[in-house]
């Protein structure tokens, strides 16, 4: 069997290899710094630690207590709220508490966003009916009744008039905003009031945008009437894997807390909770400025494609306000294909970015598989030091491959090269451990 650790070590380098050569545009993505790897690596990955600090099941607990109390006050004052639950394993596993919270257990209902309009998968009847019976050992066994809110294809966002309607409609336990698309501040307190008036609450997946909103930018939903806020830590948050849930709600937290454990979780990854009380620390002395900059960067990569004859949505809005633009791609599906094929053409000359539903793909007749549509997201991009300069430069590396049809190979060197200056995370603190400086890189 050594020979299968051999074979592990080989894949992981070579994975390392060809993503230091890359450039990832992948939205939902991000990269951690080194401390952050130096936390997640620590003891705590071996243990375990059910229920809520100070009230723990097993023994071996006091620095592990210390570190998620750092944790979830770092996490209430980047997100200026009353309740921080850092427990959620994953933003879904955050999802899932909220609904088993807000919502009851007989036929509950919700509205939110459709999946193929942006929302999530974990918004889906499907998913959330399938959730709540894999996980519902706390009573909730029962799927939710879903409708969607009214989406307005040419501004990419929420249908205010429309969704108010269904909304009145509908008479949902829970209005969810947010998404997996997600280009411009969904209108949460338009919507929010509507949802008010027929006793909903409200709620917002901020899995996307939390570190652009933790940082000040995009919305605040917390202020603006949500009642929850749910996130995944390690999108534009960069911190490890893992997810969060908080709230304004005093009346709420002990129901919040309840239903995520003993319900949808046991341990909760304490190695990770150590790492994104790392990532907030960083982020709560750099994220001003480093949000600020994945914003900028996306509205420059933007404009940047757009005037090489790339189609980007949303240029009369200035293409977006968060870190994603989306790109049609559609025209060149007799030259080079959709977006799956644009998107394997991008990959052989190491760019990484994901293929996406447009909203004209559902009455044109795409798939999701092969969709007309490319999203594109600069958080990582710009934690390794690049500007609005070099999203004119990887702007050219799109026009060569799309539009000039030049040789992927010659292109994937010229990456290659590129990348050379952008191999250190900027927006951190430094490791105590040199060591982890070159974990990623072997
Ligand atoms: C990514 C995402 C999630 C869940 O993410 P995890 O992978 O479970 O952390 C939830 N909601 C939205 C809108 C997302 O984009």
């Amino acid at each position: 069997m050594k020979e299968k650790v051999s074979e592990i070590r080989n894949l992981l380098q070579e994975h390392h290899n060809w993503f230091i050569q890359s450039i990832p545009l992948i939205a939902s993505e991000n990269i951690t710094s080194p401390a952050v790897d130096e936390a997640c690596a620590s003891d705590f990955s071996h243990r375990y630690a059910e229920g809520w600090s100070g009230q723990r099941v097993y023994a071996g607990c006091k620095y592990i207590d210390k570190v998620e109390d750092v944790c979830m006050e770092l996490t209430k004052k980047y997100f200026d709220c009353l309740h921080a639950d850092v427990r959620p394993i994953s933003g879904v596993v955050a999802n899932l508490t909220m609904y088993n919270a807000l919502t009851s257990d007989n036929n509950g209902k919700m509205c939110c966003m459709s999946i193929i309009r942006g929302g999530h998968i974990s918004h889906g009847p499907r998913f959330a009916k399938s959730g709540r019976e894999i996980f519902g050992t706390a009573g909730t066994t029962r799927g939710l009744n879903i409708e969607y809110l009214a989406f307005d294809n040419d501004e990419m966002n929420l249908d205010i008039d429309k969704s108010a309607k269904v909304i009145r409609e509908f008479e949902p336990e829970l209005v969810l905003f947010g998404g997996s698309v997600f280009l411009f501040p969904h209108p949460v307190k338009e919507l929010g009031e509507v949802a008010k008036e027929v006793g909903a609450y409200v709620g917002y997946d901020a899995a996307h945008v939390a570190g652009l909103i933790g940082s000040g930018y995009f919305q605040d939903p917390l202020r603006e009437g949500a009642d929850v806020m749910t996130l995944s830590t390690h999108k534009t948050l960069p911190g490890p894997q893992h997810g969060t849930l908080v709230s304004n709600r005093e009346d709420l937290i002990d129901t919040l807390r309840s239903c995520a454990f003993p319900a949808l979780l046991s341990n909760h990854h304490l190695h990770n909770v150590a790492g994104l009380a790392v990532a907030l620390a960083e982020m709560l002395e750099f994220g001003k400025e480093y949000h600020k900059n994945v914003i900028e960067n996306a509205k420059a990569l933007g404009q940047a494609l757009n005037e090489r004859g790339l189609s980007v949505l949303m240029e009369h809005k200035g293409f977006t306000e968060s870190h994603q633009i989306v790109v049609d791609i559609v025209e060149h599906e007799k030259t080079i294909g959709l977006g799956g094929d644009i998107e394997k053409l991008l990959e052989s000359s190491n760019i990484i970015l994901n293929r996406n539903l447009l909203p004209r793909d559902l009455t044109e007749g795409r798939h999701y598989q092969n969709p007309g549509g490319l999203r594109i997201g600069t958080s990582e991009v710009t934690r390794l030091g690049m500007g609005k300069s070099e999203m004119v430069d990887i702007a050219e590396f799109f026009k060569k491959l799309i539009i000039e049809k030049k040789d992927p190979k010659k292109i994937k060197n010229e990456v290659a090269e590129f990348r050379k200056d952008f191999q250190e995370i900027q927006y951190c603190f430094q490791p105590k451990n040199k060591a982890y400086e070159y974990l990623k890189f072997y």
